[in-house]
């Protein structure tokens, strides 16, 4: 067979038919493979709509409490375990950028802002409060940096790393 052939009737699921009934465009090709007919449809498929996020919520997972929020609210229970084991690889490498140890408030980041595990107070800037939620607010100050950094213009500078996660020197 060769060329082309208009109108040519086909089977498949009602759920398969739906992104060609929608979005398709122009040819479409009969392909041959290993003894298998394949329908090649080229779909034009709108972008949807980004989405952008009125504000974020960091969380803090700690000993005590599993997890704690930016806005001061604690977690505890069985429904969190297996999100937190999900999370487990990833907390080695928040904790390594001092997200328990920053200053949320002037930057500040020491260890001797942290003087016991449930305790936060900057030696800088004299900010006190409970460890976990100073570290909540710090992985949410971080996530909206980021989110800044990805929803931005492609820069034409160079980049500066500082700027980018909120790190401190
Ligand atoms: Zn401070």
């Amino acid at each position: 067979m060769d060329g082309r052939l208009k109108g040519i009737r086909f089977a498949c699921s009602p759920n398969q038919l739906k992104t060609p009934v929608q979005y398709r465009k122009g040819e479409s090709d009969l392909v041959l493979r290993r003894g298998k007919w394949f329908l090649v449809a080229t779909c034009d498929i709108p972008e949807p709509e980004p989405y952008a996020p009125a504000d974020w919520i960091g969380v803090d997972r700690g000993m005590v409490n599993l997890a704690t929020t930016s806005d001061g609210s604690n977690y505890q229970g069985r429904r969190l375990g297996r999100y937190r084991r999900r999370q487990v690889r990833k907390r080695a490498e928040l904790q390594r950028k001092n997200t328990s140890q920053r200053c949320p408030r002037c930057g500040h980041t020491e260890r001797a802002n942290r003087p016991g595990r449930d305790h936060f107070h900057c030696r800088r800037c004299g900010l006190a409060g409970p460890a976990d939620v100073v570290a909540g607010v710090n992985v949410r100050d971080r996530a909206r940096s980021a989110w800044v950094f990805v929803t931005a213009p492609a820069p034409t500078l160079s980049l500066n790393q500082r700027g980018l996660g909120g790190c401190d020197p």
